[in-house]
């Protein structure tokens, strides 16, 4: 097995956006990522960071939510220029898991029309009847596509065991948005890896007690932010979405973890 982390660009955005009543204004840089398993059994991705056409105008695509980022976003950081980089075409992708359904994170949905895509039911029904302060994070073109969707049924199905030996399982991760889940990796020599993205934006949220700046349920999101500090409390690597200088320290595609 192999676990890639691709460098899907950056956003600028207001601190306050990320640790809850923290950095107001502040500008701080957001690494975009998104990741690669390849397993014996298919490949699976997570994740699939910006459009494409967030290279051109994002304000089209994203609408008023653009308004909130500066772009730092080149064509080599979409994800199958990225993937190619590692000789992986979309349609060598066998699994699609989505932490959740926001804007940074569903950019390459569309690439995959024949991988299974695994996304919690409450968050697609979220996705289309999220309240105003959420609305504008979730853009239907990315997502509203003919694409194989399967559902994992909250609580009946957590973990979610992806290849059925435990290596790839997926974990509900609910607070920021009602259906985000995050994706545990057990490799045989660089141990476990804990990939979070929104459920712990950043190290400031998993280490100290701050909430993330977008939130939908702050119980949840502290159920599930204590979840994840048990399992760093046991060793595994926990990989925070959004922290620029945790980000810089992990090995990035060519290289990977084995
Ligand atoms: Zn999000």
């Amino acid at each position: 097995m192999k676990l890639y982390f691709f460098d899907g660009g950056a956003l600028t955005c207001d601190k306050s956006s990320i640790t809850l009543n923290r950095g107001a204004g502040t500008l701080i840089d957001i690494p975009i990522t998104f990741f690669l398993v390849q397993h014996p059994q298919g490949n699976l991705l997570y994740d699939t960071g910006l459009a494409r056409e967030c290279l051109e105008d994002p304000d089209k695509h994203w609408g008023i939510v653009a308004k909130s980022y500066q772009f730092k976003f080149s064509k080599e950081q979409y994800i199958t220029e990225r993937l190619a980089t590692v000789g992986i075409k979309p349609d060598d992708i066998k699994y699609v898991v989505m932490s959740h359904l926001h804007m940074d994170h569903t950019g390459g949905l569309r690439e995959f029309p024949k991988a299974k895509i695994l996304v919690q039911r409450r968050e697609m029904e979220w996705a289309y009847t999220a309240d105003w302060y959420q609305k504008a994070a979730y853009v239907r073109a990315d997502f509203d596509q003919k694409l194989k969707y399967e559902y994992i049924e909250g609580l009946e199905q957590n973990p979610y065991d992806v290849f059925g030996d435990g290596s790839v399982t997926v974990w509900r991760t609910p607070g920021h948005t009602p259906g985000h889940q995050s994706v545990l990796v057990k490799l045989p020599e660089s141990g476990s890896f804990m990939l979070t993205q929104d459920a712990i934006y950043t190290s400031e949220i998993l280490n100290k007690k701050v909430l993330p700046g977008v939130c939908w349920n702050n119980e949840e999101a502290v159920k599930s932010i204590k979840m994840i500090q048990h399992m760093r409390d046991n060793g595994v690597n926990i990989v925070c979405g959004h922290d620029i200088d945790e980000w810089k320290q992990w090995k990035k595609a060519p290289e990977y973890y084995a």
